[in-house]
């Protein structure tokens, strides 16, 4: 290809920047080059700008419920009963909203549509918040989640149930509320409110009016209800209402309906006393069925893999009906008003490998990438991926325990490696077991050397190990299956006692300060008796 470079930009070049002919000339045909590159982007840009349908200006594409299913597939795993009602739902609810806009002949008839507003039950951390956010980006509509607790049923303390619309509209494009806001009333929006189940009333009614009240105050929102873009009772809005009724103006109400909002409702549903599997439980077992002598349910009409189901794993979720709901402390409007109804299940330890195996955004490829970026290759180990899955199965959290089970890991990995010599690290089971001391080991340090370190910054003393002390930490360290690191740590907690003390220098460490606990301790309590007694002018 052949470039032409007009003279008059060529000598602006050279006299704007005080360069040579050459080099103005490499400047401009590197800024050619770039802007080449760009040149494509930029008409696409525009041309999807100012299509008249399916790009991003026009808004609503269509989705099937199988496409969306298929889109959180990639994200969220298992779960599958959720993702296909989650699906139907959003597929329905925008289809919807996207023939009022276009409106059709009937468009006057959908004005009243049921809304597939849904209530999603089941163990935290697993899933139920997340499959919404990979929705909301799916669709590219304003996606709020928020939780039941931080809002109250008319915001006498803390925030009302209103505020919650307020703060979707925030969320959407658009440079004032009013663009905002009509930009959710064109396009749909979707509300996730967690935790409802800490709303639900407790024991005997009347002690629970405000956790009641919530819910009433959101059974009007969730269907439609038309809310002020400003909060009414913000001190902004209220000087401009008194300003409006001064100057005899007509108050001036901008709102929005929540009628296009796809609300979805969350919660555990699990409490000390009565949680909601239970209530299925004793249901199912009052209906049709018996416990046998291990406890297990034996419900007739099932079948044996259901069965299975039901005594293996000991999830009710699936079961969840209406009047369980009620039953827990909801009230029946409210159940009545989320016609679509789901559930998710524990999290298993093969559930937690495919999380971080299978995903497009899957925790270890974020490791990989943020290491990447101080070009260091981390790759991990079969073994390893299960050792962390069976440490955070433990811990009941579900997938969230992924992330502590990992920093527990890898934080010292992402102090020490960046900006050192290593350029790959592979994390095996062993790494996972003792991720400090073979930290430690790959960088040629002691275990000591870095306590000593660690203590000398702290409280500038330096500590020495003779060999026997070392030996001992070893053999400490190996018998109680610990990393020798964390053994110093617990053999020289005391050791801060000697910076009370005023050591000064280096302290040598021998193994009978080791082997006796209180060493330090009870070193104090001798040095404390001795100071005192000193400065009181004592006779010892
Ligand atoms: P909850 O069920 O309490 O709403 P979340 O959906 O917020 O839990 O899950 C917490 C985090 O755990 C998510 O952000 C996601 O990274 C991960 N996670 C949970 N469940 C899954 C799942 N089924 N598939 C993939 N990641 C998951």
């Amino acid at each position: 290809m052949r470039v032409t470079i007009p003279r008059e930009t060529l000598e602006k070049i050279k006299r704007d920047y005080n360069v040579s002919e050459e080099k103005a000339t490499r400047l401009y045909l590197n800024a050619f080059d770039e802007a080449e590159s760009h040149f494509w982007t930029v008409i696409e840009e525009r041309m999807s700008e100012e299509a008249p349908s399916g790009g991003k200006q026009s808004g609503i594409r269509l989705y099937t419920p199988r496409e969306i299913k298929a889109y959180l597939d990639k994200y969220v795993i298992g779960q599958e009963e959720y993702k296909k009602r989650l699906a139907i739902a959003a597929a329905f609810h925008f289809a919807m909203i996207k023939q009022m806009r276009e409106g059709g002949k009937d468009s006057s008839s959908l004005k009243r549509f049921r809304k597939k507003n849904t209530l999603i039950a089941g163990p935290s951390g697993s899933g139920k918040t997340y499959a919404v956010e990979v929705l909301g980006d799916l669709l590219e509509v304003p996606t709020l989640v928020v939780d039941a607790t931080d809002y109250t049923e008319a915001g006498y303390v803390g925030k009302s149930a209103d505020d919650m619309v307020r703060e979707l509209i925030e969320m959407a494009p658009g440079s004032s509320k009013q663009e905002q806001a009509d930009f959710i009333s064109r396009n749909g929006a979707i509300i996730f409110i967690d935790e409802l189940d800490k709303k639900a009333r407790e024991g005997s009614v009347g002690h629970d009016i405000s956790r009641e009240g919530f819910q009433r105050a959101i059974l009007k929102l969730i269907e439609r209800k038309v809310v002020s873009i400003e909060n009414p009772m913000s001190p902004g809005a209220q000087i401009q209402d008194l300003m409006d009724r001064q100057r005899g103006k007509k108050k001036q109400d901008n709102t929005l309906s929540t009628e296009k909002i796809l609300f979805i409702l969350g919660g555990s549903f699990q409490r000390s006393n009565e949680n909601l599997e239970q209530i299925i439980k004793k249901r199912m077992s009052r209906k049709a069925g018996s416990m046998d002598d291990q406890g297990n349910l034996v419900i007739s009409g099932f079948n044996d893999s259901a069965n299975r189901d039901l005594t293996d794993y000991k999830s009710y979720y699936p079961f969840a009906e209406e009047d369980d709901f009620i039953k827990y402390g909801l009230i029946p409007e409210l159940v009545g008003r989320t016609p679509i109804r789901s559930y998710v299940n524990h999290l298993s330890k093969n559930d937690l490998i495919r999380i971080m195996n299978d995903t497009e955004d899957s925790l270890l490829k974020q490791y990989q990438t943020e290491f990447q970026s101080f070009g260091l290759d981390l790759q991990f180990s079969d073994d390893a991926i299960e050792w962390i899955a069976e440490k955070a199965e433990k811990q009941k959290t579900g997938a969230r325990a992924l992330i502590g089970a990992w920093e527990d890991v890898l934080t010292d990995f992402q102090y020490e490696l960046p900006g050192s010599t290593h350029r790959s690290v592979l994390v095996s089971k062993e790494v996972c077991e003792q991720p400090k001391d073979y930290l430690l080991k790959i960088l040629s340090r002691s275990p000591f050397d870095d306590f000593s370190d660690g203590f000398y910054n702290e409280f500038g003393l330096n500590l020495e190990f003779d060999s026997e002390a070392q030996d001992y930490v070893r053999e400490y360290a190996k018998s109680g299956h610990i990393q020798v690191s964390e053994a110093l740590k617990i053999l020289l907690s005391g050791a801060s006692a000697l910076n009370y003390m005023g050591y000064k220098g280096v302290f040598q460490i021998t193994k009978p300060m080791l082997e006796e606990p209180k060493y330090f301790d009870n070193m104090y309590v001798e040095w404390h008796k001795r100071h005192v007694s000193l400065r009181e002018g004592g006779v010892s």
